[in-house]
């Protein structure tokens, strides 16, 4: 029997997000998740898996407010946050401008920290909680032409250690799990030729698939890992070594 059963999710409804609502279902948690606009992919996976899904852009404060308060409606609480919803930027720093670089960092760190102030109120009282974080081999190791995605990375791991830091005698975990090239919609503008080049530089050569990253996740999440917190846990096959 699981002791911690309720999962939010965010950005849940393609990619590494989606893979992760179907992971944890069929692992019978009780399982809700945010997506912003991409109806048909949500209602699909809320039918054949049974989650429940919530249409909400989470780089805004007040939506992801209202997004929790419903969760919660459906939830009654939430034992595991995952910080998921993410998107991209790929161009020169020079070229982005203002409402790119605060859409990007809205996204990608700012709605992780409105979920987070959201949900954790209610782990301390109940004094356990798990918060994993999404952040990404570029977060380490930086990537030119992205330098907005690789700095909000970067943030997420600092924002990982120190509220793991600040939770861990609330009996709440908080880690981070930093994919590298995963093949999920994200990285569709790549060339056949660019892909090439990403497997030539992964020491596992190939690709990585949202299964793998959730492989962790669940681990994560799991009562065998109530003794790991803090941590910053590549899932790249070696790319960012
Ligand atoms: P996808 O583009 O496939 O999925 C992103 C998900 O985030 C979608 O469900 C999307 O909703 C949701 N989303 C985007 N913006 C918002 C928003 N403002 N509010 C709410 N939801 C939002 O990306 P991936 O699955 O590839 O990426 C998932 C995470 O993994 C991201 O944080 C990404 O940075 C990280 N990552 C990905 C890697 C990769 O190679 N793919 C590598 C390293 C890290 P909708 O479907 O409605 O558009």
């Amino acid at each position: 029997m699981k002791n911690l059963k309720n999962v939010l999710i965010s950005g849940g409804a393609n990619g590494i997000g989606a893979c992760l609502v179907k992971e944890f279902c069929e692992a019978g948690y009780s399982t809700a998740f945010i997506y912003k606009s991409d109806d048909a992919s949500a209602s699909k996976l809320a039918e054949r898996y049974g989650a429940y899904p919530i249409k909400c852009d989470l780089s805004l404060s007040e939506n992801a407010e209202r997004a929790v308060e419903e969760v919660k409606y459906r939830l009654g609480h939430v034992d595991i946050l995952i910080n998921n919803a993410g998107i991209s930027y790929v161009g020169l720093l020079t070229d982005m401008t203002d409402s790119e670089w605060n859409r990007l960092m809205n996204t990608n760190l700012s709605s992780a920290f409105f979920l987070t102030r959201a949900i954790v109120p209610d782990m301390v009282r109940r004094q356990e909680g798990r918060v994993i974080n999404i952040g990404s081999v570029w977060g380490r190791c930086g990537a030119s032409c992205e330098v907005a995605y690789s700095a909000s990375k970067a943030a997420m791991r600092g924002f990982s250690m120190a509220l793991a830091k600040e939770l861990g005698p609330s009996g709440i975990t908080v880690n981070c799990v930093e994919p590298g090239v995963i093949d999920t919609r994200m990285n569709s503008h790549f060339t056949e030729e660019d892909v090439r080049a990403l497997i030539d530089e992964t020491p596992v050569c190939r690709l990585g698939k949202a299964e793998d990253v959730a492989g962790l996740v669940l681990f994560l999440a799991s009562d065998n890992a109530s003794f790991i917190t803090g941590q910053c846990i590549g899932v790249d096959g070696g790319f960012g070594l």
